[in-house]
């Protein structure tokens, strides 16, 4: 078979020259990355044969297995999942279809060019690079694929500098085989050995310990290696399974670390952070199920590109069934990544059916509620986090305002909006009405582009001048919300835009509007002339309260659109 030769995509070689040069401090994390692929192609194995009997593929072993080389400085890991075509590896190792990638290697470059070290360093922390990890450890890269079904295999070979070549070859085991030729260097550091079974067993334990697939070491050959030689060495030994394969969601609270959870966090959710939140759910009764949820410490670059990939990972009795599954989440949490675990569904599910599925609804409900009242805790017992949360996802959290009524409340009692009370700080409800001046009846705000915009609207004179706080709503989606006046704690929130504005206390309210009544009068020539020249631009010209600098201001009765609105549904043809 001709070897062909390829080139990298351009993100692609940007991103292996990254870790040839090892941005990352802790290069351990190739074997998370190998092994976590490996599991997720058994898991789809197991589904396609499920869904099709024609597969004609071997299930019923699977596996994954690790082979350390002494001798010749090797590292393999093998799966006998699903493997890939030749198209396959082309599409899938030779080029990154993660929209993310490409915004972060611009972020990336954009700090760099700055000579922001540290921004950058954040920004490489949050990324994973999944199969180019092996490149921050090998010098050469050999994957050796047979797609389950079809006859021959792929060979691609790699240094990781450009170019990769690849061939058909006629014998390859089901599934995928990655071998690492390690670099010379890792030799002589006894804490980078990857070839010490005593290093590859800790770093499984560390990172990949839950792994639902057995993750096999074979042991070394007799006589190479040292200490952990076998006594009777002529015994062929048999690969050990070095991973526990308990599901971390079935397992009781004070049985697992933290440690334990994230790692399974960054498996699933392909970060390499920790989450900023562990939330963990048992329902018991007539329809059982265990929910193991994580809320993300950022938001990951396409949270709001169209398709973004949302939802939770489906099992059922311990069975992985889908990723990404909508259903069990409102399109406002969809950055919450995890776990459902349920007792009684059909293992044969599909997308659609789940939609309808009233247990689905059901868990959906149950799941909702419990991550706004974690939210809720977190804001009550560790604030410092709480801002963090919102700062990433209050922006999404928003939009349920628009679209769970049943939540509207909880949303809004986990909000938080920045306001002319503190430049820096944004504020709660809770706290907005505790600041309330006597005889204020409404939340009063004002939606805009920006804080500054905001700030220098004529419309926000009279209560500066009276001290009266104001939210300054800056998001596109605050628009919207809005419009349905919610409540918070019996308080209207009142756009400082719209209608009569009514400071001050009854007195100074009566005052003023007898002292509105006489001066409408003294001025109502003036006014109806000026009403008259301005028909069909405005609807009205009245005496304002609400100014102390400006001379005049445009102001919407109480349920027009406001400007920001019109100007959004005008940009989207409307
Ligand atoms: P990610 O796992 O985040 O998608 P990776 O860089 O780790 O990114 O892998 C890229 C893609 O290559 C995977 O999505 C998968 O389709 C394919 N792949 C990688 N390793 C394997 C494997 N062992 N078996 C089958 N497919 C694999
Ligand atoms: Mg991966």
């Amino acid at each position: 078979m001709p070897t062909e030769t390829f080139e990298f995509q351009v993100e692609a070689r940007q991103l292996l020259q990254m870790m040839i040069h090892s941005i990352y401090s802790n290069k351990d994390v190739f074997l998370r990355e190998l092994v976590s692929n490996a599991s997720d192609a058994l898991d789809k194995l197991r589904l396609e044969a499920l869904r099709d009997d024609a597969l004609g593929a071997d299930v019923s072993d699977l596996h994954i297995e690790l082979e350390a080389d002494r001798p010749n400085r090797t590292l393999t890991v093998r799966d006998n999942g699903i493997g890939m075509s030749h198209d396959e590896v082309v599409k899938l190792i030779g080029t990154i279809a993660n929209s993310g990638t490409a915004a972060f290697l611009k972020d990336l470059k954009e700090a760099r060019d700055a000579g922001d070290g540290a921004a950058a360093e954040g920004l490489i922390g949050q990324f994973g690079v999944g199969f180019y990890s092996s490149f921050m450890v090998a010098d050469e890269v050999v994957l050796l694929t047979r797609r389950a079904g079809e006859d021959r295999g792929t060979r691609w070979t790699s240094t990781g500098e450009g170019t990769y070549t690849i061939e058909t070859v006629d014998e390859a085991p089901q599934g995928t085989t990655v071998t690492l030729r390690l670099k010379p260097e890792d030799s002589e550091d006894q804490l980078h050995d990857y070839t010490s079974p005593w290093k590859i067993r800790e770093i499984v334990k560390r990172y990949s310990d839950f792994i639902t697939w057995p993750v096999r070491m074979v042991p070394e050959p007799v006589g190479v290696g040292s200490g952990e030689g076998d006594e009777d060495g002529d015994t062929a030994r048999e690969p050990e399974t070095i991973n526990s394969m308990k599901a971390l969601w079935a397992r009781s609270r004070d049985e697992v670390t933290d440690d334990e959870y994230h790692e399974l966090y960054k498996h699933i959710s392909h970060d390499w952070i920790a989450p900023l939140e562990t939330i963990r759910l048992q329902a018991e009764g007539t329809f059982e199920y265990q929910a193991l949820l994580f809320v993300p410490s950022h938001a990951p670059q396409d949270l709001f590109v169209q398709g973004y990939k949302r939802g939770i990972q489906l099992y059922v009795k311990r069975v992985f069934i889908m990723d990404d599954c909508e259903a069990l989440m409102p399109s406002y949490l969809r950055f919450v990544k995890g776990v459902v675990d349920a007792q009684d569904l059909s293992l044969n599910v599909s997308r659609e059916i789940l939609q309808q599925d009233r247990q689905i609804q059901l868990m959906h409900r149950r799941l909702a509620k419990k991550v706004l009242s974690a939210v809720k805790d977190m804001m009550s017992g560790d604030p410092e986090r709480y801002a963090t949360f919102w700062r990433e996802f209050g922006r999404v959290v928003k939009e349920g305002l628009l679209s769970d009524f049943e939540n509207r409340d909880a949303i809004l009692g986990v909000a938080s909006f920045a306001t002319t009370h503190d430049k820096e700080e944004p504020a709660t409800l809770r706290q907005y009405v505790e600041r309330m001046k006597d005889g204020q009846e409404h939340i009063y705000y004002l939606t805009g582009e920006s804080r500054e915009a905001i700030e220098n609207s004529p419309h926000m004179e009279a209560f500066r001048a009276k001290g009266v706080e104001v939210l300054l709503l800056t998001d596109p989606v605050d628009e919207v919300w809005v419009e349905a006046e919610p409540e918070f704690d019996g308080k209207k929130l009142r756009s400082v835009a719209k209608g009569e504005v009514d400071l001050g206390t009854e007195e100074e309210k009566k005052e003023a509007a007898t002292e509105r009544e006489n001066r409408q009068q003294e001025y109502a020539d003036l006014l109806s002339w000026m009403t008259e020249r301005l028909s069909g631009t405005v609807k009205d010209v009245r005496l304002s309260s609400r100014l102390t600098v400006s001379p005049a201001c445009i102001v919407s009765d109480t349920h027009d659109v406001t400007p920001a609105l019109e100007s959004m549904y005008r940009a989207m043809g409307q």
